[in-house]
């Protein structure tokens, strides 16, 4: 139910669990955090229950921080609470991760293909269908995350705010959205996603509203907005006013 995304020279684990705490108002029974480490591997941890279950198990066996990564609160409407329906869902052989909020409508026609061609699915969630169709562009699309996102978003019904990192692109975090919220802060050689402004109030007050249907990649030193054809599009700056 709360999406957060990070790039740029800070280490991001702090940032995202910061950022997700900002988003437990609005409900949720699961937490995740994906980073892509200093040696250039992604590394993942998700858990039912409240953030300081997640926090906690990160505290007792730590994982390696860096500064690509994305966060998840979920609101489970597919598959129940548990750690392995948990975002973020991994592809690729663990190399991509990807983070949801919102109803996949077709997933089940969707995922029939996928399995078809041999998926492994470690999960119920409607989610894991975008996973696996992410991964499977990102090889076609020989490493080109936002032409993968291309490839897959306007497959998808429903509602979704979606975002997806890849190892072997570090630096760069994607998403899109229909139906759902998606809004870029913007830092100083660093930059933001969130399902609202508060997932990065406490680092920014730039923000741009992404439009619906449209796709964002953001690096620390740029931001660029699609609609899901690829052509780019006006963002509107605003700033966010908030009583700390
Ligand atoms: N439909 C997805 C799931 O059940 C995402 C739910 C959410 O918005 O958190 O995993």
């Amino acid at each position: 139910c709360g999406i957060i995304g990070y790039v740029g020279p800070r280490p991001s684990q702090d940032i995202l669990l910061s950022g997700l705490a900002r988003l437990e108002y609005r409900g949720y029974d699961s937490a995740g955090i994906a980073v892509i480490d200093g040696d250039g591997n992604l590394d993942m941890r998700k858990r039912a229950g409240k953030l300081s279950v997640l926090r906690d198990d990160l505290a007792a066996d730590p994982m390696p921080d860096g500064t690509t990564g994305i966060g998840h609160t979920r609101w489970a409407t597919h598959g129940g609470p548990t750690d392995s329906n948990a975002h973020p869902h991994l592809a690729d052989d663990g190399k991509l991760a990807v983070i949801h909020n919102g109803i996949i409508e077709n997933f089940a026609e969707l995922k029939a293909g996928v399995v078809a061609d041999g998926y492994p699915f470690r999960s119920e969630t409607d989610t894991e269908v975008a996973a696996a169709l992410l991964g499977r562009a990102y090889r076609e699309h020989d490493g080109d995350l936002v032409a993968a996102f291309r490839a897959v978003v306007s497959q998808l019904e429903g509602a979704f705010t979606l975002l997806a990192m890849h190892q072997d692109s570090p630096g760069v975090v994607v998403g899109a959205r229909r139906n759902s919220p998606l809004v870029i802060g913007l830092g100083e050689g660093e930059n933001f996603l969130g399902s609202d402004v508060a997932a990065f109030v406490e680092h920014t007050r730039n923000a741009l509203a992404i439009g619906q249907d449209q796709i964002v990649t953001i690096t620390p030193d740029a931001v660029a907005v699609t609609d899901f054809d690829g052509n780019d599009v006006e963002v509107e700056p605003f700033e966010v006013v908030w009583d700390a």
